[in-house]
């Protein structure tokens, strides 16, 4: 299978789901998670209609970033107070925020840059030890003090990430409670700091469910690349 005719077939069961819930296929943003892959394949997947494209590690960004063709990065992983100044300008959407520590080293560098850095905060509903992400309860906490305090930040939604489960229907509630937070700030204001736009879950074991559950962006991997080989991230 080539990886041309594995995102067609991401996009086709993304359409499916997308249908199920009353959306349009278009509405749904795909992000072809590329950690572990080299910039030819990445390549191969811009140029089969790949317009994102996510990393979970900073140092793959940079590894990478020359030689790929120009496309949306975005870095979906736990990010590094450390790293931030490093991809600042490089990526459309950090998805990962979870600490207001964090996010004041975002408002600092993106300032320096004199430019609105996108993010969106990553919430726990899993309530998993071994996550990152920020408990449901402190969602709010967290958000005000970034909206008051970030001007060089603008908040455009939410991420989850589902622990893996054999079937993905067991999912659902994960997800479920991602959605009810993100209503209710969709319902709320849209403004210069914080405009809830995008819904980040679902990856290849799950991607279907978290459409029909309310995500409007996908971060697919193995689904497009095949299994990573993870003996390579040594190197
Ligand atoms: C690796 C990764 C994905 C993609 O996972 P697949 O199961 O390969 O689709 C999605 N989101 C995050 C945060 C990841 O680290």
């Amino acid at each position: 299978m080539s990886i041309k005719t594995n995102i067609e077939e991401v996009r086709r069961n993304i359409a499916a789901a997308a249908e199920k819930s009353g959306r349009k296929p278009e509405d749904i943003t795909l992000v072809a998670v590329t950690k572990l892959h080299e910039a030819d394949e990445m390549n191969e997947a811009i140029d089969a209609g790949a317009t994102d494209i996510g990393e979970n590690k900073v140092q793959e960004v940079l590894r990478k970033y020359d030689d790929v063709k120009p496309v949306r990065w975005h870095l979906i992983g736990h990010l590094q107070t450390n790293k931030v100044r490093q991809i600042i300008d490089k990526v459309c959407l950090i998805h990962s925020v979870d600490s207001f520590h964090l996010a004041k080293e975002i408002e600092k560098r993106a300032a320096q840059h004199d430019m609105i850095c996108k993010i969106l905060i990553q919430v726990n509903t899993a309530h998993e030890d071994s996550k990152f992400g920020v408990e449901e309860t402190e969602v709010d906490g967290l958000i005000k003090e970034i909206t008051e305090n970030c001007p060089h930040i603008q908040i455009c939604g939410l991420m989850c990430i589902a622990p893996y489960e054999a079937d993905p229907e067991d999912c659902r509630p994960v997800f479920r409670k991602a959605k009810a937070i993100y209503d209710r700030y969709d319902a709320g204001e849209h403004n210069d700091r914080i405009d809830f736009r995008y819904l980040s879950m679902g990856m290849t074991n799950d991607y279907e469910v978290a459409i029909e559950e309310g995500s409007n962006m996908v971060r697919v991997g193995t689904a497009i690349f095949g299994r990573r080989d993870y003996r390579s991230e040594e190197k």
